[in-house]
């Protein structure tokens, strides 16, 4: 397992489709690891694979620790929303390649997804709240989809502006 830097937005490499993965081999699941210590030393509750470079459909979801237990890291190959219900969802959100934006975005309250698991296995499962938003989130960045696609093109591009002065400041 290895912590990769994240790649910040606005790049070109974050707005690139992903590619599925053919089964779930070791390769793949060392991606998972190495996507669970990125996320968890960048103290994030989820990680895409292009957002440290690597252009697979595979995702990690850790949700905070409820009062006595820590949830277990959900890894998700090949995600597919199978159903989304019509109820919405709003809550802000923040990303690991915006970092220090947030902005309130709304989705479906509740997906059924449907992925293969650690072990390969297909799993379908019913999410909701921070889960269904945290999943749904991920999963956009498989397609080159970032937050602040969700929002207008003005405070889209406020944001945007903001994070490649900042990526200018911090190369100098
Ligand atoms: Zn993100």
């Amino acid at each position: 397992m290895a912590a990769f830097p994240i790649i910040i937005a606005p790049d070109p490499e974050l707005k690139k489709v992903s590619a599925p993965v053919e089964r779930v081999d070791d390769g793949v699941r060392g991606l998972m690891d190495d996507l669970l210590e990125s996320m968890r030393a960048a103290n994030g509750l989820g990680l895409s694979a292009p957002q440290i470079g690597v252009l697979k459909r595979v995702i990690v979801v850790q949700l905070p620790a409820g009062e006595d237990e820590e949830p277990d890291p959900m890894f998700l190959a090949n995600p597919e929303i199978t159903w989304a219900s019509g109820e919405t969802y709003g809550g802000e959100e923040g990303c690991l390649s915006l970092p220090d934006h947030f902005a309130e975005v709304t989705r479906p309250a509740g997906v059924r997804v449907r992925y293969l698991g650690r072990d390969g296995e297909t799993v379908e499962l019913d999410l909701e709240g921070i889960a269904a938003k945290c999943v749904q989130h991920e999963m956009d960045h498989l397609d080159g989809i970032l937050f602040v696609d969700h929002l207008s093109a003005l405070k889209r591009n406020i944001i945007l502006r903001k994070l490649a002065k900042w990526k200018r400041q911090n190369a100098a």
